[in-house]
């Protein structure tokens, strides 16, 4: 786990020089008041809003009729769900889905940022995915991560970024999405174990026009497959509690870097 340790060095590097900034202003302020220096906090995402979208959930299955009702994804009609996927031992895509966007939504946090989740359990079905878009262009997030696993051919590996398509709703968010799509496969290959998708998309990455979530937001925002849970050798990593919270690393770094605009 070099890679973590050498992000956050590059971290706290910044933090310490805003630090040395801020004592240097104090004290010159505080030789006049007498006031002590209140030392500065790393806070990077302070004042920034991230949306977090966990696809599926968990009792999506229980409810076909919900699932397939009509929904206006900015393009089409589409159902307004789908169960999801799961591994061949029964471990859920919702599951996964919400474990990986209660990691990233912690890591968030803590860096300061607020945080919009479309879904706040795995416990229930729902919403839609069109309302789920809603949720978080109306919170006015920065910026915003759908997160999902796919089901490809058993022999496929890999992560796949998808990326939107101008529809008019999404038109000026098109190019900041595609620099986060980068930002994201960066981050992806540099703190996890999954490698790029070998069966699906163009070296990781994908444009999708028929995604809801892509169609109507308003926000920079990528949908991410974080890996094949057809495939046993994914699936061991992607319910792995170690790789998950990895995974979220990345993406909380992904989103960290996109707001920096590097
Ligand atoms: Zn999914």
């Amino acid at each position: 786990m070099s890679g973590i340790g050498r992000s956050r060095i590059t971290l706290v590097g910044v933090g310490l020089v805003a630090s040395a900034a801020v004592t240097l202003a104090t004290t010159t302020a505080s030789a006049a008041s007498g006031a002590r220096a209140i030392p500065a906090v790393r806070k990077p995402l302070a004042g920034k809003i991230i949306g977090i979208d966990p696809g599926h959930n968990g009792l999506n299955w229980t409810d076909p009729s919900f699932l397939n009702h009509k929904v206006w994804n900015g393009r089409q009609w589409e159902n307004c769900d789908t169960t999801g996927t799961q591994t061949a031992g029964g471990y859920t895509e919702a599951r996964f889905n919400f474990a990986v966007a209660i990691d990233l939504a912690k890591i968030l946090r803590t860096d300061a940022a607020r945080v919009v989740m479309t879904r706040t359990n795995n416990h229930g079905k729902g919403p839609c995915v069109n309302p789920r878009a809603r949720i978080l262009d109306r919170a006015h997030a920065n910026v915003s991560i759908d997160i999902h696993a796919d089901y490809g051919p058993s022999w496929g590996r890999g992560f796949t970024v998808l990326e939107p398509v101008a529809d008019g709703p999404n038109n000026k968010v098109i190019k900041s999405s595609e620099r986060l799509a980068k930002d994201v496969h960066l981050e992806f290959l540099r703190h996890t174990p999954i490698g790029i998708s070998n069966y699906y998309g163009n070296n990781g990455y994908i444009f999708r026009k028929d995604l809801a979530g892509l169609n109507l937001t308003t926000m920079p925002k990528v949908l991410i497959e974080c890996g094949n849970m057809n495939n046993w050798a994914d699936a061991k990593l992607l319910t792995s509690v170690r790789v998950q919270r990895e995974i979220a690393w990345a993406l909380a770094e992904a989103i960290i870097r996109f707001l920096r605009g590097y």
